[in-house]
């Protein structure tokens, strides 16, 4: 294997890594959710275009979904 071959094998793989950690990002929607019980704020992490997301207030416990 030449330098040159080397080097753009090298160049391919950093490009690889660079686009699967921006899929991953844009792949991570944070919804901030408030609580119908206690009214407290919640963290919520959804995949791209689901609207009504599972969660459990981490104040009071109570199962819900955001809206
Ligand atoms: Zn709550």
């Amino acid at each position: 294997m030449s330098k040159e071959s080397m080097r753009e094998e090298a160049d391919r793989l950093i490009k690889e890594a660079m686009e699967k950690k921006i899929t991953i990002k844009q792949g991570d929607t944070r919804i901030e959710a408030t609580c119908g019980k206690c009214g407290g704020k919640n963290r919520v992490s959804a995949a791209p275009g689901q609207l009504r997301v599972p969660f459990a207030c981490k104040e009071c416990g109570q199962k819900q979904t955001t809206l």
